[in-house]
């Protein structure tokens, strides 16, 4: 049919609105005329873009529909994590312990003694309340936490190095993601980058070449995403601490995930913990509260006191200050470290991480034994040996083994079933290796298994109709 003739079938904005309050009693007028307009002009735009070469009422009604159903519901929700990636940036980074969801659940319902300080009555700092414990937990003289890392790196050097300059290794410069590239965040921050040595390879005497009577600050950055081999040279944090004691400079770390226990011990590399670290005598550190710590998203900064407190009175502290939500959170994540062995089990984040193969592959059984027994004839349900990662930035080389399930449905390709997972409610995200839907059973918690089912089912019931 001719475009324009199309685009008169278009039903009335106002039919639109009629057929979806029949439907959706108790839906405000407002919403109803805002997804009306949407659906209206959705088609319209498919029909300019030649995309609709026949459109019936029913077909707008049901677009409405849609729009409408997806706006009902919450924006942010749950999904099963089975891409086998542990700390997923864009799936929430570290699911928390339900003894944290507690505390947060706690502290946010009801008042809380945030900024008031029970023992005398008066006002008191919200600060303390995770300040002791990870001086406790890592040995730090001072302790500071903040929004997330990427601002515990901004205010540390727009205190200790305002208008001055900070030396680092060009082999350092990195880019996170999500825009957090190290020279950017360095100018924002009002200090003056001084890159050093070459890309591949970065010596101490390069740094000491460096140092002028402008020099603030020397700092080392964890390489976190990226890893450079074959003719290379770095120089410690150890290294750096005896140079910057040579010229009176204090030395600090962007340590990125930074990290309680050696998780070398369960087969990843090995990573210098947040403890290891400042016995190397570093000045201040900083890491991520929901990497590979586990917890929620927040800054840490430990180190020397008097830079802490200078950094904890930097103006700039209150526009990056931590809400009392994810001091709860971060509380309660870190008394968990107080039993090694309750943290790794505790904290799914460690408990993903640590996992032994043998007991993905157990998970794997389960949700395979459950889903043939629903299995039409023709569909293949397999185990795979795969590969997971840790994710967040962090340790870019390990390759941990797990165990995935394959799904594959004659005559639907690996992508279509990929999106119906993606469809489902809650939404389940796997991913595809070498043309076969995986879903990678590391991430998956075993409560999770019969929604996968049900998943499956809702999928077998669209594809055979
Ligand atoms: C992840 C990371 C950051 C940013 O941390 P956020 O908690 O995401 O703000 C900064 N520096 C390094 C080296 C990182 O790995």
């Amino acid at each position: 049919m001719e475009p324009q003739k199309l685009l008169s079938s278009i039903p009335a904005v106002n039919d639109i609105i009629h057929y979806l309050a029949a439907n959706y009693p108790k839906t405000p007028d407002s919403l109803l005329s805002l997804v009306a307009r949407e659906a209206a002009q959705k088609i319209r735009e498919e029909v300019l873009a030649g995309e609709r070469l026949s459109l019936k009422r029913e077909d707008v009604f049901e677009l409405a529909s849609a729009i409408l159903e997806r706006k009902l519901q919450p924006s942010l929700r749950r999904v099963v994590n089975a891409t086998g990636v542990v700390i997923h940036t864009n799936l929430g980074r570290s699911p928390l312990a339900r003894e944290v969801m507690e505390a947060i659940s706690e502290i946010s319902v009801y008042y809380s003694n945030l900024e008031y300080d029970l023992a005398s009555g008066k006002r008191g700092s919200r600060y303390v309340h995770v300040e002791e414990i990870v001086r406790e937990l890592t040995g730090a003289e001072g302790a500071l936490v903040v929004n997330n890392n990427a601002s515990a790196v901004l205010i540390t050097l727009n205190t200790l190095a305002l208008g001055k300059e900070v030396i680092v290794s060009r082999g350092e410069l990195v880019e996170i993601g999500g825009s957090f590239r190290i020279p950017d965040v360095m100018a924002r921050s009002g200090a003056i980058l001084r890159e050093v040595g070459a890309t591949n390879r970065t010596h101490l005497r390069d740094y000491e070449a460096a140092i002028n009577e402008n020099t603030a600050l020397l700092l080392k950055v964890h390489k976190s995403n990226y890893a450079m081999l074959g003719f290379t040279k770095e120089v410690s944090g150890k290294e750096l601490v005896s140079l910057g004691q040579k010229y009176g400079l204090p030395v600090a770390e962007d340590l990125g995930s930074g990290c309680f226990v050696d998780l070398s011990q369960y087969g990843l590399p090995k990573e210098p913990t947040v403890q290891e670290v400042l016995l190397a005598g570093l000045d201040i550190v900083t890491f991520s509260g929901d990497k590979l710590l586990g917890g929620p998203q927040a800054g840490i900064i430990v180190g020397k006191k008097e830079l802490v407190a200078e950094i904890r009175k930097n103006p700039l502290n209150r526009a990056v200050r931590i809400d009392k939500m994810t001091i709860a959170g971060l509380e309660a994540t870190l008394r968990l470290y107080r039993d090694k062995k309750e943290a790794l089990e505790k904290i799914p984040t460690l408990h993903f991480l640590t996992i032994p193969p043998e007991e993905i592959k157990k998970k794997a059984r389960r949700l395979k034994r459950a889903l043939l027994r629903v299995c039409p004839e023709g569909v293949e349900i397999k185990i795979v040996k795969t590969i997971s990662r840790v994710g967040g930035g962090a340790m870019p080389l390990s390759n941990p083994a797990s165990y995935a399930i394959a799904v594959n449905i004659p005559k639907v390709s690996a992508s279509r079933l990929e999106k119906k997972f993606r469809d489902n409610t809650p939404p389940i995200i796997g991913r595809i290796e070498d043309e076969m839907f995986l879903l990678d059973m590391r991430t998956v918690f075993p409560e999770e298994i019969p929604i996968m089912v049900e998943a499956f089912q809702r999928v077998l019931g669209d594809v055979y109709g």
